[in-house]
């Protein structure tokens, strides 16, 4: 077994050896801009481009021109958020989100109201999900742009995206969902889930970092956006920038994997998970955090009272690698936002576990990272006195 165990596929994923050997021939042997039109190199590359730009948009029911190519989803989250803020200011602004999304929703969104939009940041439920009343709701004559995440990166919770995607169909309102957790790991529809814009990035389904996509609806309506990156006019003036072809390959490749497997492995990695929970779960004062089935299947967020977060990640750093609230905050000592957002008392969110099970762990390594999680608690809780 190797150690330390790799449970922290939320915060990124090994890369698929499959997606490394698609990637390999474009960084040397075709080497070429695919924006050069005059001569083969370019031709070649520019292939390969559309060959993974048909994968992907395939895998969500788009049309390939529909999907604008970034850096990851950061990236698209800030196109689509502060792009249609630019393009629809003058029919409103107002945008709704929730408190539980990722940082790079919610920090644009800040930026925007520094600009004088206004931004309403829904509440959850004790389990994660919005309340779609609410947020019928809290759409008013000036909302643009509805942006809700459809798996959490922390809980793992899935929003009802097709049913939001109705709602914001039926008064007019642009939806967003950023979709870096969900995409390789559930279906995704934009047509039948309504959804006008979409963020994708590889990087978390074992594809290579720095590359990910944003979907802008063009039929029947097409959405307006403001680029955020301007220069030499690619992805139709959307997003400027000489194109990563090996990138985007990996991209293609790992999309292409992941639709192929994702049933089978979505099954596997549950049991991996449902075996992890039966053992852990036997630790007094320990609480799911999330909802109960509307989850992503390799997510397990645990609180456990009575112990020190960081000194229960610092116990079992030897044999399992993962983290505690949120993968981008571990180094802030404030408790993560999204379980502050559930109601969970500060000190149960300090004391939190982030499990992400992915496509390399085995059940060998639950039964091993289940025993080591027990007898660290025992341990800290003979030591610390709270
Ligand atoms: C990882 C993640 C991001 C950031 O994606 P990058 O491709 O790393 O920029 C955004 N949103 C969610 C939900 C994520 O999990």
């Amino acid at each position: 077994m190797n150690l330390p165990i790799y449970l922290d596929n939320h915060a990124t994923t090994p890369m698929d050896q499959r997606v490394l050997d698609a990637m390999l021939p474009y960084f040397r042997e075709h080497f070429g801009n695919p924006s050069s039109i005059g001569h083969v190199y370019g031709w070649e590359a520019e292939a390969a481009v559309s060959k993974a730009r048909e994968t992907i948009a395939h895998a969500i029911n788009s049309t390939p021109n529909e999907l604008v190519f970034t850096s990851g989803a950061t990236e698209a989250n800030n196109l689509a958020i502060k792009g249609v803020a630019e393009a629809y200011f003058s029919k409103g602004r107002h945008l709704i989100t929730v408190q539980t999304e990722h940082k790079a929703v919610l920090d644009p969104c800040k930026y925007l109201e520094t600009l004088g939009f206004e931004v309403t940041y829904l509440p959850v439920q004790s389990d994660g999900l919005i309340d779609l009343a609410l947020l019928e709701k809290s759409i008013r004559p000036d909302t643009i742009l509805v942006s809700v995440m459809a798996a959490n990166n922390e809980i793992g919770v899935l929003q009802p995206i097709a049913q939001i995607g109705a709602i914001c169909k039926q008064y007019n309102v642009l939806f967003h969902t950023d979709a870096a957790q969900a995409i390789g790991k559930i279906p995704l529809d934009v047509q039948a889930m309504n959804i006008d814009l979409m963020s994708l990035t590889a990087h978390k389904v074992y594809g290579p970092k720095g590359i990910g996509a944003l979907y802008v609806r063009r039929s029947p309506n097409k959405v307006k956006l403001a680029p955020q990156i301007q220069g030499g006019g690619q992805e139709q003036g959307r997003r400027s920038g000489t194109l990563c072809t090996p990138q985007i390959v990996g991209f293609g490749q790992a999309i292409a994997i992941a639709l192929e497997e994702q049933p089978a492995e979505n099954e596997r990695i549950k049991g991996l998970k449902d075996r992890l929970w039966q053992i852990c779960g036997k630790i007094e004062g320990i609480h799911l955090n999330g909802h109960p089935t509307e989850g992503l299947a390799g997510n397990l967020n645990v609180s456990i009272e009575g112990v020190d977060g960081n000194a229960l990640l610092l116990g079992l750093r030897s044999v399992v690698a993962l983290a505690s609230g949120s993968a981008c905050s571990s180094t802030n000592v404030a408790p993560s936002h999204v379980l502050t957002a559930l109601g969970r008392a500060d000190k149960l969110a300090y004391a939190s576990l982030r499990v992400g099970i992915g496509r390399f762990n085995t059940m060998a390594e639950m039964e091993e990272v289940g025993q080591a999680i027990i007898k660290t608690v025992k341990t800290l809780r003979k030591s610390q006195v709270f």
